[in-house]
């Protein structure tokens, strides 16, 4: 049984190594010939739009999933007849898009901040004079990682914020959260309505990329408020597959940032912290098996790699430490590999996660 992706990068590549466990087998299809995926499965290279490519992804797959909000749609749509598409276009759709992504958070009544569509410089003048300054200039599609933001202090970073992002829009500007910090919940959804979470994870991130998850973050009145909003949101688009919500948490209350309709860096501690991994929920998920278990084992902290991979030596000789190397050319600040220690304790694994970043940050793995 083979699972076709749409895009092959780490996400790509985590699931068809959690699937090759189960049997299956994957065919991804990604413009790059040499991706994360392509280094451990069979893949397709070339356009995402090209009508052979997809026909023989239709073909050769049981059912075909993706490892990017901005997957092509155009790309779903030519196969949907053929083959069983998961999740469902429309949160794609709908996710995107961070001005529908908003507009369905309100229609969901899940709290977000207050928020503006910007098409004009006049419009952004408005918008900050009605939801006022701090605020943050985004762009409404394509942004990523904090790519494409503007944050404005005061009035006169209108015309500088317009000049760096104007020819980018539509825009979105709304208002900047002063957050305590940040959290976020993975659900997945089966095929039969089926729906699991994995605990709430605490989130750090640093120039907009994510740096540091914790999970499980003890929260419980966040944790179930967040497993309500995500269960409405997985039932409001007859989801089937994994779907994350990052949220602001200021307060002690949850407004939601962005949603991504697919397996989520935030996760990728449930490969070693969780009884079933993200990855291998989310393939069953889409294939109609029956959902594994999202219970913790132990507790988790995971640390993305940036830029260069620190040498793999320094780090497996951390205890309970499992290193992820992507195999991806290194490039200042990309996302090379992750690794992700499991502790006996909330406290041990808080105390040995900073200790790496310290030690990583000052490029003194060992120590
Ligand atoms: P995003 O691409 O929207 O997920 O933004 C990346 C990161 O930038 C978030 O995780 C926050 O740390 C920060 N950020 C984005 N929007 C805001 C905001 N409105 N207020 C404060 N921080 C923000």
């Amino acid at each position: 049984m083979t699972v076709g992706i749409v895009g092959g990068g780490q996400l790509a590549r985590m699931m068809a190594l959690a699937g090759y466990r189960l049997g299956l087998d994957f065919l991804s299809l990604d413009k790059d010939p040499c991706t994360p995926a392509a280094q451990v499965a069979p893949a397709l290279s070339g356009s995402f739009t090209d009508p052979t490519l997809l026909d023989e992804l239709a073909h050769r797959s049981e059912v075909v999933t993706f490892d990017w909000e901005n997957v092509p749609l155009e790309s779903l749509d030519r196969i949907a007849g053929r083959v069983r598409i998961a999740p469902p276009r429309e949160a794609p759709a709908a996710a995107r898009d961070r001005l529908n992504e908003k507009t369905l958070f309100d229609a969901l009544r899940i709290p977000t901040n207050r928020h503006a569509a910007v098409d004009s410089e006049a419009d952004l003048a408005a918008a900050v004079s009605r939801l006022g300054l701090p605020g943050v200039l985004k762009t409404r599609s394509l942004g990523y990682d904090g790519k494409g933001q503007f944050v404005l202090r005061k009035p006169a970073d209108i015309a500088a914020a317009w000049a760096r992002l104007g020819s980018n829009a539509p825009l979105l500007y709304e208002e900047f959260v002063p957050f305590d910090y940040e959290v976020s919940i993975i659900g997945v959804r089966g095929r039969d309505g089926a729906i699991r979470t994995w605990p709430l994870n605490r989130n750090l991130h640093a120039d907009g990329v994510l740096r540091l998850t914790r999970a499980p973050w003890r929260a419980p009145a966040l944790e179930a408020a967040a497993v309500r909003h995500v269960r409405r949101v997985l039932k409001h688009f007859d989801y089937v597959g994994v779907l994350t919500i990052e949220f602001f948490v200021r307060r002690g209350r949850l407004l939601a940032n962005e949603m991504a309709p697919r397996v989520h860096n935030s996760g990728h501690w449930t490969i070693e912290g969780a009884m079933t991994s993200q990855f291998e929920n989310h393939v069953r998920a889409i294939l109609g098996l029956p959902l594994g278990d999202t219970a913790p084992r132990g507790h988790s902290a995971m640390i993305n790699l940036l830029g260069t991979m620190p040498p793999r030596e320094a780090l497996l000789a951390e205890k309970s430490l499992f290193l992820h190397d992507y195999g991806k050319e290194p490039r200042p600040g990309r996302k090379l590999g992750h690794c992700t220690l499991v502790a006996a304790s909330a406290a041990e694994r808080d105390r040995r996660a900073a200790s790496l970043l310290r030690r990583l940050d000052s490029r003194k793995i060992a120590g």
